[in-house]
């Protein structure tokens, strides 16, 4: 018997979008399932759980939103991958999928090359079980030790805030993630400290700065939140 293949679900209402994403994940290996609507998505994930699924938000009837709290309030489904497919001008919904537990988003028009990447990455994340507790982060010059609290950049150690080395912890822990706001304020909040929107931002802001070379690092994502980068060549 063949290996398996990873199996996708694609939640897509527009015919030609679903057609073109069909054709490439098949032609990528996939087994593809597609769902025109969000009960047609219900209905089938009733029957079988895909290894991810690719939904799209604006969707009549079911929204995509309501599929992806629906899903996370499902102990079966809890953990499924989700990639929001989003149009242009939906920050708010994309900050709202990511807080209801979306793991990615792309934006219409996106690249196939570009989907096929983040699904990848998706995948490849949901499979590494979370690495453990104490051992040390080491992303390019940055050197982060949680059991501690000791960052260290290029060698040298760096004086952070509780909350600033726990949001930077949270963030550099899951490279490429966005956060927004409001799920950085969750990973800092049982402190004793009001963390609002903007209060995140002066962490960050105070953040960058301390890190010095490494302040780029920390990526903001326009109308989004914040994001540790991936690529830190540059
Ligand atoms: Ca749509």
């Amino acid at each position: 018997m063949l290996q398996q293949k990873p199996s996708l679900l694609i939640v897509e209402d527009e015919e030609d979008i679903l057609a073109l994403l069909h054709f490439n994940l098949i032609k990528a290996d996939y087994n593809v399932t597609c769902a025109a609507c969000g009960e047609e998505a219900l209905q089938i994930l009733q029957q079988q759980t895909p290894d991810l699924i690719l939904l799209d938000l604006m969707l009549p009837g079911i929204s995509g939103l309501e599929i992806c709290e629906r899903l996370r309030d499902t102990p079966e489904t809890a953990q499924l991958p989700i990639i929001m497919l989003t149009a242009c001008g939906e920050e708010e919904d994309i900050v709202r999928g990511l807080e209801l537990g979306a793991d990615d988003y792309v934006t219409k028009p996106f690249s196939i090359k570009v989907l096929l990447a983040r699904i990848v990455t998706v995948l490849r994340r949901n499979s590494e079980t979370d690495s453990v507790q104490d051992e040390k982060l080491v992303r390019g010059d940055l050197h982060i030790h949680p059991g501690r609290n000791l960052v260290k950049v290029a060698g040298e150690a760096v004086e952070l805030t509780f909350t600033e080395f726990r949001v930077l912890e949270a963030l550099a822990s899951k490279p490429g993630w966005v956060f927004t706001r409001y799920q950085i304020v969750n990973t800092v909040r049982g402190e004793d400290y009001a963390v609002t929107d903007r209060a995140v931002d002066v962490q960050i802001a105070g953040l960058r700065k301390k890190l010095g070379p490494c302040g780029h690092y920390i990526e903001t994502v326009r109308g989004v939140g914040y994001r540790f980068r991936e690529d830190l060549s540059s």
